[in-house]
């Protein structure tokens, strides 16, 4: 079967109903019009790769079907200042890199330059992460209400990035992070608001077995061997060598294959280097599948997920972690890294196994390949615990109180 028979047209928000309830839909809506006349603005540095533009991606449309005048824009960056951005990232999320005043320099100009050439048309201009966080330095001139939104665990941040940030930040009217122990002192207000996958997406929904086969034919994979999966970009963060090397302590006793797939975002200059490492460490293996996925494989990555007998996040550091919880939505026992976001949603030995190194990886990996049945009921509670907390409409629910909360003085909002 080709891709192209079974993408369907995007879902609207009714169709949530069976997913979530009516009334969940219904609150939704009578909370988007309150933002009626407002345009919400987002801005962020790329369409597709990784978790931000994965949101947007659902988040955008939906409010628009709520009625909530909601557009995305992107800044505009060449690969010098998304080399820089990166080390930033690194930097923040506690990463050593050598950052240089000219870096500084080159960030802050194509900030400059983006002003030049972007439209501000919202009311809340709503800017993620740090590469366009400059921007600010347009609130005079442009929206109502600015805010930044926050996707890095900024809890242990090489300080002189972190402060170099600040300052921008300090500027907006309002910051969200996506877990309390990611906050930093700022003297504006704060939200934690956590990421959400859309379970009615290409990347969630339910698939015909016929079209994950279709998937492991088009990669030239078997599907009858246990499969221990990590779907990552190609990123140091994402310790690809690390999953490797668990997957060959369990080889060691166990018959299984591994797939490692994903892909680079453009705003990733590093992830080039990163495949070749991977590719080089494994050549010759016959049970490792490297896998360069093009964007917007969704029914792809969907596939793999679905196939795999254990999902793996080996990262060593994490914003949030989407692909846990599109694992963890799916049923699958998962084994991540007890980092970030991931620990809201592994709660060890109830909806996942956490490790904190990769011997321990190894024998979480071995413990569920060997014992399907406890695997079973930690997929189980697993995907009753995103249904509860990491659903698109409890993101969109905490967006339009957000919005809302902002034209009021206080805490308090009057409904
Ligand atoms: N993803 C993708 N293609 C890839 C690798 C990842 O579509 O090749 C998706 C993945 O399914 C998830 C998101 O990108 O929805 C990654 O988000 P996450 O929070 O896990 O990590 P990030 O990349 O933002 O660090």
């Amino acid at each position: 079967m080709e891709k192209e028979i079974f993408h369907h047209p995007k879902a609207k928000i009714q169709d949530y109903v069976p997913v979530v309830g009516r009334s969940t839909i219904e609150e939704l809506r009578a909370l988007a019009e309150r933002l009626s006349g407002k345009v919400i603005q987002n801005i962020n540095s790329t369409f597709t790769g990784g978790g931000v533009a994965e949101i947007l991606t659902r988040m955008v449309p939906l409010l628009n079907q709520l009625g909530v005048d909601a557009r995305w824009t992107t800044i505009k960056g060449n690969e010098e200042f998304f080399g820089v951005t990166k080390k930033f990232h690194n930097s923040l999320h506690g990463r050593k890199e050598h950052i240089s005043s000219e870096d500084l320099s080159l960030f802050l100009e194509v900030n400059k330059k983006n002003v030049g050439e972007l439209i501000f048309d919202g009311d809340i201009i709503f800017v993620h992460d740090p590469q366009p966080v400059a921007l600010i330095s347009e609130k005079k001139r442009f929206g109502e209400k600015w805010i930044w939104r926050c996707h890095i665990d900024v809890s242990n941040p090489d300080k002189r990035v972190w402060e170099f940030v600040r300052n921008f930040v300090a500027e907006y009217d309002a910051a969200v992070f996506s877990a309390p122990n990611f906050t930093q002192q700022l003297p504006i207000r704060q939200f934690l608001i956590s990421p959400s996958i859309d379970p009615l997406s290409d990347k969630n929904k339910e698939l015909p077995s016929e079209v994950i086969d279709s998937v492991f034919d088009k990669y030239g994979l078997d599907k009858d061997k246990p499969i221990i999966a990590q779907i990552s970009r190609f990123d140091y963060l994402k310790d690809p060598l690390g999953v490797i090397q668990a997957f060959e302590m369990v080889r060691k006793s166990i018959d299984c294959q591994l797939i490692l797939a994903g892909g680079t975002a453009t705003d990733d200059p590093e992830s080039e280097k990163v495949l070749d490492e991977v590719r080089e460490r494994v050549s010759g293996n016959p049970d490792i599948h490297i896998l360069l996925i093009p964007p917007e494989s969704d029914i792809e990555i969907n596939a793999l997920q679905r196939a795999a007998t254990v999902i793996l996040q080996k990262s060593i550091k994490e914003g949030f972690g989407l692909t846990v919880t599109e694992a963890l939505w799916k049923g699958k026992p998962v084994v991540a890294s007890a980092v970030g976001g991931i620990q809201l949603q592994v709660k060890n030995k109830f909806t996942g196994l956490l490790c904190h190194s990769i011997e321990g990886a190894a024998y979480a990996i071995k413990r569920l390949l060997s014992n399907p049945e406890y695997a079973d009921w930690l997929g189980k509670n697993a995907r009753e615990h995103v249904r509860q907390n990491f659903l698109i409409t409890r993101h969109l629910k905490d967006y339009l109180l957000l919005f809302i909360s902002l034209y009021y003085p206080s805490d308090v909002i009057y409904l």
